[in-house]
């Protein structure tokens, strides 16, 4: 491609609305523009990125048996309505006005009404089936550029089988190709298991990429590779040691004394003497959440006990309740049920708040004084808390989710009646998987990982190009013919070549246009060289330079590749 007549509007600043860095650069070099919040166009030379990571993608899902479908993305809202998922998407469903449509932000639903019907036997299954399409989310904050839009690329696939044993194997295939994918297109990533959220699944595991962009947090060992979203994160920390005699209950008068640290400063006690307590509301009904002493309530392990919502009660319900206000709470007469933190299992001669304004109670013992209470794990994992499978130091950061695959089983097929016979001709939902890759996180992720102050760094999976011909002064002759000459030959030696011919432009521009866009090899096609037949080629990744004679270029550059 020839850089006079291609559009590649590159930028010299760093547009304003960009923070991230993959954002700042898939602006600055022209790959994308975007027309309104969270709504991208890609540009020629993006669009060449999007359609090899398209490729990757689509040859290992072929490789494990996956048949290509193109779905529509406008569906009638009757099948969203059946599956009850209207409501679980809420407001990030985008209905189309004046009539009964909705924007397909996945496709479970319109893959299952294929299946219904048309997969009716054993014989019929396993299937392998799968998409790579436009996706509408009205995400309330679209933002790091591609990596949240409110429509995006996904490859989605469903898998159709008859038990959940023979799921565990199309699950298993699925695994294999995302790494596969992700490795091929050179991305480091980490894969953790997660909670389904509102996919309803039963297993579920996340492929992640380490970023300050993410908006999922992760704990992650290096020494065994536990990764965990710290939704449902553990870590091996200490109990607290019961004491051999345990001592009566107290009531103390701790006037304004709210907080834990305030208590501990109060009545000069350690943190781990105190339970900090909580209210929530669960479907209307009330529960205390003990916690040792600052640890945090986990809300996502929290509503995996309850099964349903929870929210922390508001102050002004938090009298009717316990009878007391915020900081004077404690379990000792509680009148709901109450959950503490595996933390204070056997804990005594504990300190909590009394349920009365202005006093705490001294001497409780879990094991006398709180019955029906339950234990679960309930804590935030912290970083450099110990690993739960080797006792490692945890490492705490932020991540963005490439890919998901889960386990789905019978959900859908129920609720729109997906079902097969078996060889009894006895009738049984199909068990399904559901399995998404996002296509922009991709390419964004790559570029997080791969630039320097000057620009992007591809290598050649991704790569728009492969090379990139820089003629340093197109008014010289025997520079432009050669490089004419370069280019031609290269392209028919089947590689993909990008040929800075721009007339009038200072070598120096060239250079940092170069840079900016990041294909893996620069030739530099100037006078210098040329006098003894030589060209100087300069690897983007390292910086180094060598001098190549041009009857060898190809070759070199296939090696260098
Ligand atoms: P997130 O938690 O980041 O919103 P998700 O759990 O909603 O992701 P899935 O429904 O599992 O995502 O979708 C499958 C894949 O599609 C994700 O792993 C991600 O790579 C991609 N994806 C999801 N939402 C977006 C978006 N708004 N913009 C770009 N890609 C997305
Ligand atoms: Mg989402």
């Amino acid at each position: 491609m020839r850089l006079s007549s291609y559009f590649v509007p590159t930028l010299k600043e760093i547009p304003s609305d960009a923070i991230i860095p993959s954002h700042v650069l898939m602006i600055r070099a022209g790959l994308i523009r975007m027309v309104s919040a969270g709504i991208y166009s890609f540009l020629p030379m993006g669009y060449r990125v999007v359609k090899k990571i398209i490729e990757i993608i689509r040859e290992e899902m072929d490789a494990i048996g996956g048949q290509e479908f193109h779905l529509p993305a406008l569906n009638p809202k009757e099948i969203w309505e059946q599956t009850g998922r209207v409501e679980a998407f809420g407001d990030t469903l985008f209905h189309v006005k004046n009539r009964d449509y909705v924007l397909a932000p996945t496709h479970e639903e319109i893959m299952a009404f294929h299946a219904k019907g048309s997969l009716t036997s054993y014989k019929d299954l396993p299937q392998i089936w799968y998409q790579i399409q436009t996706k509408f989310r009205n995400e309330p904050r679209p933002r790091s550029g591609v990596i949240r839009g409110r429509q995006f690329l996904m490859k989605d696939s469903y898998t159709f089988d008859r038990s959940y044993e023979d799921l565990d194997k199309s699950y298993a295939l699925h695994d294999k190709a995302y790494r596969k994918i992700f490795d091929r297109c050179g991305l480091k990533y980490f894969v953790v298991g997660a909670s389904s959220g509102a996919m309803g699944g039963s297993k579920s595991e996340e492929f992640m990429v380490k970023s300050e962009a993410g908006e999922d947090t992760v704990a992650y060992c290096e020494n065994c590779g536990y990764a965990a979203n710290v939704e449902v994160a553990q870590s091996n920390v200490q109990s607290v040691k019961r004491n051999e005699k345990s001592e009566p209950l107290k009531e103390i008068y701790t006037p304004n004394v709210k907080s834990i640290d305030e208590l501990c400063n109060f009545l000069k006690i350690k943190e781990e003497q105190c339970a900090k307590s909580r209210i929530y509301i669960n479907e209307g009904n009330p529960i205390l959440v003990l916690m040792l002493g600052n640890d945090e309530v986990n809300e996502s392990k929290l509503q995996l006990i309850t099964g349903s919502a929870v929210r922390p009660a508001h102050p002004d319900e938090l009298k009717e309740i316990a009878g007391a206000d915020a900081g004077s709470i404690g379990p000792v007469g509680f009148k709901y049920r109450i959950i503490a933190d595996n933390r204070l299992k056997n804990a005594n001669n504990m300190f909590s708040g009394a349920n009365k304004n202005d006093y705490h109670l001294g001497g409780i013992d879990f094991n006398r004084d709180i019955p029906n209470i339950e234990f679960f794990d309930l804590r935030i994992v912290q970083a450099n808390e110990s690993c739960v499978r080797c006792g490692s130091k945890l490492d705490v950061f932020k991540a963005i989710e490439l890919g998901h695959i889960f386990k789905l089983g019978t959900k859908y097929s129920e609720a729109l009646g997906v079902n097969y016979l078996d060889e009894k001709g006895e009738e049984h939902p199909i068990v399904m998987g559901s399995y998404g890759i996002g296509v922009e996180r991709i390419f964004a992720c790559f570029i997080e990982q791969n630039y320097d102050e000057k620009g992007i760094v591809w290598s050649k999976p991704l790569s728009p190009f492969d090379v990139h011909i820089i003629a340093l002064n197109m008014k010289s002759k025997l520079i432009s013919e050669t490089a004419e000459l370069i280019y031609s030959r290269l392209k028919e030696e089947g590689f993909e070549v990008l040929y800075d011919d721009r007339d009038g432009i200072t070598a120096g521009f060239k250079f940092n246009d170069a840079d900016l866009l990041g294909m893996p090899l620069q030739i530099i096609v100037g006078e210098k060289n040329l006098k003894d037949g030589n060209v100087e080629v300069k690897i983007r990744k390292t910086g180094e330079k060598r001098i190549y004679k041009i009857s060898e270029l190809h070759q070199e550059i296939k090696k260098l590749l």
